[in-house]
């Protein structure tokens, strides 16, 4: 075991306390990343709330980038020195959905109140999201990495883990878009901006961003949307509408955790529409829709955890994409902190104006 600083989660709702923890060496089929960056997404901070229950004493962050200090056996053809993003796609490889070609609903439970983490006393620690980047290193499956180019920059490549894969995969995994597609998305935050992006990648005749203020649609239009429509008209469907000629949307992608947004995305829809849920509500909390519009007008309601995506192929091209200047990383980032300012850019990211905010590791 070694001894390294992690912020930990003590009690829900309360500040996280850095604090030093032990982490045990890699097994089989696992690496030690040294962690350079870890931004912070919204999941980090519902878990922290307690809305998703879990286990304390845990350690959250999945949104990671750092190098390879140590390998298990059999971790296939990563060494020592690469330079990696750390997802918290724990994928075996092999259950159905695995084979299937869905890793991000792989079927094999992890036990990660056993994982690699203990406190500082010896006692249980959760790995919380099988990553438990809050800290400077973390010991991780092979499968759950990608290598990168060695020049990128940690920061910008740290988003390509959660909120990069999962808006840009909703819109090419999930909603399978099509040039000249009309699509709808709500919330231009830090996903649904890549969602945007996603859209626009894949040749969508008109982008409508949906969000709350005139700020952030502005923002929107920076990241690829043609249109913004207020969230808080009264009938914000019909505005969009209006931004698409007459007609519903080919898709909507609910990027933001409010009920209201998964009540009214099928309003948005056209005939053959489809709704892609991809925010991450509380749970228990409900949401209704009336079935005979959708069986009519042949519409669709469906979830889509993590961009549905395949990190050892979807990420390589986003990189690509990114150093041909098609993709923007840079400009998601809205603020950087050290890890004992953690609580200062959780309460910063709260506040809901910040797209991206994100922990640099001292590696001095
Ligand atoms: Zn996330
Ligand atoms: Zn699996």
């Amino acid at each position: 075991m070694q001894t390294i600083k992690a912020a930990v989660c003590r009690a829900f709702n309360e500040p996280l306390v850095i604090e030093d923890i032990q982490i045990a060496p890699p097994g089989a089929g696992e690496v030690e990343v040294t962690l350079d960056a870890v931004a912070i997404c919204h999941s980090d901070i519902t878990y922290a709330s307690g809305a998703w229950g879990g286990y304390l004493p845990a350690v959250y962050g999945h949104e990671a980038a750092g190098v390879i200090t140590a390998t298990g056996d059999s971790v296939g053809g990563f060494e020592v020195g690469d330079a990696v993003v750390v997802t918290l796609i724990r994928a075996c490889g092999s259950c159905p959905s695995c084979a299937g070609g869905q890793p991000t609903i792989c079927e094999t439970p992890y036990d990660s109140v056993n994982g690699p983490l203990r406190t500082a006393d010896g006692g249980p620690l959760d790995q919380a999201m099988a990553c438990g980047a809050f800290a400077e290193k973390v010991v991780v499956s092979h499968r759950q990495i990608v290598k990168i180019p060695e020049t990128m920059p940690k920061d910008v490549a740290s988003l390509l883990s959660c909120g990069v894969i999962t808006g840009v995969g909703a819109a090419v995994n999930a909603a399978k878009l099509r040039p000249g597609q009309d699509v709808v998305v709500i919330g231009a935050g830090g996903v649904g901006l890549n969602a945007i992006q996603g859209a626009r990648l894949a040749g969508a005749r008109r982008i409508v961003a949906v969000d709350m203020t005139e700020e952030k649609l502005e923002i929107a239009k920076e990241f690829g949307a043609t249109h913004g429509v207020l969230a808080s008209l009264e009938q914000p469907w019909k505005a969009a509408f209006k931004a698409l000629g007459g007609r519903g949307a080919d898709a909507v992608l609910i990027t933001v955790g409010a009920i209201p947004a998964y009540d009214q995305a099928p309003r948005y829809l056209g005939r053959g529409g489809k709704a892609i849920m991809i925010g991450m509500p509380h749970s228990g909390d409900m949401s209704s829709y009336e079935p005979v519009v959708l069986a009519a007008l042949g519409q669709g309601v469906v979830g889509s955890k993590m961009g549905d995506v395949v990190i050892q192929r979807d990420i390589p091209w986003m990189i690509d994409l990114y150093e041909q200047g098609r993709l923007k990383l840079d400009e998601l980032i809205s603020g950087r902190w050290s890890l004992d300012q953690i609580n200062e850019a959780i309460e910063d990211t709260k506040t809901g104006s910040a797209k991206r905010n994100v922990v640099l590791f001292d590696r001095g």
